[in-house]
């Protein structure tokens, strides 16, 4: 293993180590390693140029990109830190983010020429609006630069959780939070962790989600090729499987739901694609017995967070038994250099088999929210365990079953009932295509359990039929009391299910927090 801990160390190292392999690349656009150095060089000669100093922000408004991953690794190297912004956020959003991280440049993605001009008089401390074709002219022309390497606490990137369950808050990660799990010597043969020399890691997810950067530091720290797709479409996926000698890819289960609708899927050649890495939500076990048949690849669910750097959990492919295996339903075991324990409110572990709340600490661990001290002490107080926020339990061996979230629990009749078991639960009935479980208020029960569901194409729902089917799979307190039927369900950029925008309309007026 590689003693290094920074971007600037990986990337010197690759470039003198192979010098000619790619290291990026998108469309026709092909990078080595020695590119990568040189260029990343350059954009820290270009952020000189520009005022900035270690410490400062840079922010990305734009799908994934080349060039994208360019200025990250080169802002790294130097200690800038990025700060990717969503792009489908709107306007008003991107004010809102890039004025509390106090970026003082702006760097727009190629289709993203002018989408800041609205919004530039609310942010006045913005120095510079840079399109990417103006990036990438000073980049190429200007010098490289000799800087003071970022040292491995200092902060280099800046990702804004989902907003699954609020606000998105500002998780800031350092050098080692990227690249410390990858430096432990017992790794052995944890798939997710041991990279083969001839894969190709296809970057499939938005840039501003941790899946999606995170492939890239993936790429860095093994020094193999990242491929980007600017955004995630079943075609763009299905092309680059075929064209580009994809090994290993992240995708979430929203994405491969999409993937296994699409008429192309049967047809693709997975031969070359070893490993499909999905997490970042709960997944149906009925989604994944379907994906485990299709396609010949081998599955690695993956557990983890934005402010743990992504993936502290895995679920090894030997553990994807689709005989119906129990540990099927596990996200897996800690990966190795990580702590875990279940806890009660006190945060004091309770005994293996009680659900609780997941606590974890490694080297993972973010330094904290950016303007948040409250929200990072509560968060992250007591001794360096992070509070996950999710309800799970853990068996004699380790593994981890996620149950749902702690603030997604329903309680009815007294009873705990965790959405992601019941959706699971209706998720194989033959009319459903997808479904989402919440909490409503009820006199009698205090909340009632409720399945919003979508319909396959050309199909209808009987909501009689899904309480049954319900019922004879799962205990009766777990059973909806009702079903309501939709066109889609609200999800947010990283697929997750929005059931705080479900649950509101029923509790407007009422006390509870929606959250
Ligand atoms: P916010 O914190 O803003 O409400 P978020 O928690 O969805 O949003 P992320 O940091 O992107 O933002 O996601 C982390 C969460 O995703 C975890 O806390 C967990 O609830 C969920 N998650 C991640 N991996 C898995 C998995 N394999 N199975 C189930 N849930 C998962
Ligand atoms: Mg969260």
């Amino acid at each position: 293993k590689l003693p290094f801990l920074s971007f600037d160390e990986f990337i010197r190292h690759w470039a003198a180590d192979r010098p000619n392999s790619p290291a990026l690349t998108e469309e026709d656009r092909v990078w080595t390693f020695s590119d990568l150095e040189r260029r990343t060089a350059q954009v820290a000669g270009m952020l000189q140029h520009l005022g900035l100093e270690k410490g400062d922000r840079i922010a990305w408004a734009g799908k994934n990109s080349d060039l994208y991953f360019t200025l990250f690794y080169g802002a790294a190297r130097m200690g800038v830190v990025m700060v990717p912004v969503g792009w489908r956020l709107a306007p008003a959003e991107w004010a809102f983010i890039i004025n509390d991280t106090g970026a003082k440049a702006v760097f727009t993605g190629r289709g993203f020429d002018g989408a800041l001009d609205s919004i530039r008089e609310q942010t006045p401390g913005v120095g510079h609006i840079i399109p990417a074709e103006t990036a990438e002219q000073m980049i190429t022309s200007i010098t490289p630069a000799e800087f003071e390497p970022s040292g491995h606490d200092d902060p280099v990137l800046q990702l804004y959780t989902s907003g699954t369950t609020g606000n998105p808050k500002g998780a800031v990660l350092s050098n080692r939070n990227l690249f410390a799990l990858r430096l432990n010597d017992n790794y052995g043969d944890i798939a997710y962790l041991q990279l083969a020399d001839d894969e190709v890691i296809l970057i499939a997810m938005p840039c501003a989600h941790i899946g999606g950067t995170g492939l890239g530091v993936m790429a860095i720290a093994a020094g193999l090729p990242g491929h980007v797709l600017d955004e995630f479409t079943p075609d763009g996926f299905f092309d680059a499987v075929e064209n580009n000698g994809i090994t290993r890819l992240f995708i979430v289960p929203a994405a491969l739901q999409m993937l296994i609708n699409h008429p192309r899927c049967k047809m693709v050649d997975y031969s070359r694609l070893k490993y499909i890495l999905y997490g970042a939500a709960p997944i149906p076990l009925e989604l994944l017995r379907q994906c485990l048949a299709i396609f010949g690849s081998e599955f690695i669910q993956v557990y983890g967070m934005t402010e743990t750097t992504g993936t502290i959990i895995c679920l090894p492919p030997e553990d994807h038994d689709p005989q119906g295996n129990d540990r099927m339903r596990a996200a897996g075991k800690a990966l190795p250099g990580v702590e875990l324990k279940i806890a009660d409110d006190a945060g004091n572990e309770v005994p293996r088999g009680t659900v609780g709340e997941l606590m974890t600490r490694s080297s993972n661990n973010m330094l904290g929210y950016w303007n948040l001290p409250d929200e990072t002490r509560s968060t992250m107080g007591q001794d360096g365990w992070i509070r996950t926020g999710d309800a799970a339990y853990m068996d004699d061996d380790g593994y981890v079953f996620i149950h749902d979230r702690v603030k997604d629990m329903i309680i009815s009749g007294g009873e705990n009932v965790y959405p992601a078991q019941v959706e699971s639960a209706i998720y194989g009935h033959p009319d459903i295509l997808e479904v989402a479980v919440i909490g409503i208020p009820d006199q009698k029960w205090g909340e009632a359990v409720k399945a919003v569901c979508v319909p396959k194409a050309g199909h209808e729902i009987d909501p009689d039929s899904v309480i049954a089917w319900t019922r004879e799979r799962l205990a009766g307190f777990k059973v909806p009391k009702s079903v309501d039927v939709i066109g889609a369900l609200p999800r947010n950029a990283s697929g997750k299910i929005l059931r705080k925008d479900l649950r509101a309309p029923y509790w407007a007026g009422y006390d509870r927090q929606v959250n």
